[in-house]
C-alpha cells in the first residue's frame, strides 16, 4: 500500500525512524522509493560556479565566506558566454539539468539582466536550469521564473535549534522566507541541509522535519557530508558515522516519497560500496562533472563506472513535450551524420 504524502511530521516520529533497526529502515525506504520511481535511474547534473568566493555570509563549513582563509582564488560574476560554453559540455557528458551557483547573499538588481541571460541560454539547450544565488525578493523569484528557471535551491542546512551555530548573518526565518518565494513563483524547489557538523541525531531529525513539513516537499533534497576545508571554522570536525549518513539518506527518502534526494558534497569521500548503499536507501540524484562548486567531485567517468556496475542508467527528463523530444533527436541525428561512425541504414 503507498503510504500517504504527509506534511505533519512530529520529531518524535521522524527519531523513530532513525532509530530503526538498520536493515528495516533501509527495507521500508527503499519499498517507499519503488513506488514513485524506477530503482534504478539516478538523475544527474552538472554544477557550475559561476561566482565563486568572497561572501559575506558566515557559514561556518563554507570556503567561499570572505571571513575565512581558505586561499580561494575569488572569481567576478562569469562571462554568459563561457557560462553556456559550459553548459554545452555538460549536455555532452549526459547532464539533463545545470545547475548555476553564485558566492552571494543575495543577487543584486544589476546582476538579473546577466542571469536572466545565463537561463534563457542554458533553456534553448533543452536543459533543465538551476541557480542558487542567495536569498531571493518575490519579486526577483517571479522574474528568474518567467526567464525559464526551473529550480531554484537554497538549503535550510541544519535543525532551526542548531542552526545560530552554523550562521550568525541570516536567520532560519529568512531562508525559509526565501524558500517561500521560489514556491509562490511557480518554480521548483531545491532544499537540503548538511550533516556532520557537530550536530546532534535530533537536529538531522529537525532538518528533515523542516523540509517534510514544508507546503510542499521540496522536489530536490540534496543531503550533503560536511567536506572539512582548511581555514574554516568546521576544519577540525570530527569524522562522521557512515551509517548515520545513509539513515539519513533514508529517513529523507521514507518523508519526502516523491523528492529526488541527492547524493551530494562529501561524495569523493565516498566509496562506491558507501556510494551503493546511498543509493539503496532512496538517493536518486548527483552532481557529476565539473568542480561541485568549490570541493572535488569524482570525474565524470568513475560515475558512469559505477553506474555501469550497479546496472544504474541516467534519469531522462521526465517534462519534455512530444515536439522538445522530437527535436532533441533530430539534433542528434544531424550531430552523428557529420561524425565517420554514422551508418544511415536508410541509404543502404
Ligand atoms: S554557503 Fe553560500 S551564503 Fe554561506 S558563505 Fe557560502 S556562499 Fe555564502
Amino acid at each position: 500500500m503507498q503510504q500517504a504524502i504527509r506534511h505533519d511530521w512530529k520529531l518524535d516520529e521522524i527519531q523513530a525512524l532513525f532509530k530503526m533497526p538498520f536493515n528495516d529502515l533501509l527495507f521500508q525506504a527503499q519499498t517507499v522509493h519503488r513506488q514513485h520511481f524506477n530503482p534504478n535511474e539516478v538523475q544527474v547534473s552538472t554544477l557550475l560556479s559561476i561566482k565563486t568566493g568572497a561572501c559575506p555570509e558566515d557559514c561556518k563549513y563554507c570556503p567561499q565566506s570572505a571571513r575565512y582563509d581558505t586561499g580561494l582564488e575569488k572569481e567576478k560574476l562569469m562571462e554568459v558566454e563561457a557560462v553556456l560554453e559550459k553548459a554545452r559540455i555538460a549536455k555532452k557528458n549526459g547532464s539533463t539539468r545545470f545547475c548555476m551557483g553564485a558566492a552571494w547573499r543575495n543577487p543584486k538588481d544589476r546582476d538579473i539582466p546577466y542571469i536572466v541571460k545565463m537561463i534563457e541560454g542554458v533553456r534553448d539547450l533543452n536543459m533543465e536550469t538551476c541557480m542558487t544565488l542567495g536569498m531571493l525578493t518575490r519579486e526577483q523569484a517571479i522574474t528568474l521564473k518567467h526567464a525559464g528557471l526551473d529550480y531554484y535551491n537554497h538549503n535550510l542546512d541544519t535543525s532551526k535549534e542548531f542552526y545560530g551555530e552554523i550562521i550568525t548573518t541570516r536567520t532560519y526565518q529568512d531562508r525559509l522566507d526565501t524558500l517561500e518565494n521560489v514556491r509562490a513563483s511557480g518554480m521548483k524547489v531545491c532544499s537540503g541541509g548538511i550533516v556532520g557538523m557537530g550536530e546532534k541525531s535530533n537536529d538531522r531529525a529537525g532538518l528533515l522535519m523542516s523540509l517534510a513539513n514544508l507546503e510542499e516537499h521540496p522536489d530536490s533534497v540534496p543531503i550533503n557530508m560536511l567536506v572539512r576545508v582548511e581555514g574554516t571554522p568546521m576544519a577540525d570536525q570530527t569524522d562522521f558515522d557512515y551509517f548515520e549518513f545513509i539513515r539519513t539518506i533514508a529517513v529523507a527518502r521514507i518523508l519526502m516519497p516523491k523528492s529526488h534526494v541527492r547524493l551530494s558534497a562529501g561524495r569523493t569521500e565516498m566509496n562506491e560500496q558507501m556510494q551503493a548503499m546511498c543509493f539503496f536507501a532512496g538517493a536518486n540524484s548527483i552532481f557529476y562533472g565539473e568542480k561541485l562548486l568549490t570541493t572535488e567531485n569524482p570525474e565524470a567517468n568513475a560515475d558512469m563506472e559505477l553506474f555501469a556496475k550497479l546496472g544504474i542508467e541516467p534519469e531522462k527528463r521526465q517534462d519534455y513535450s512530444d515536439e522538445v523530444r522530437e527535436a532533441a533527436l533530430i539534433e542528434a541525428v544531424v550531430e552523428n551524420q557529420q561524425t565517420p561512425q554514422y551508418y544511415d541504414a536508410s541509404i543502404n
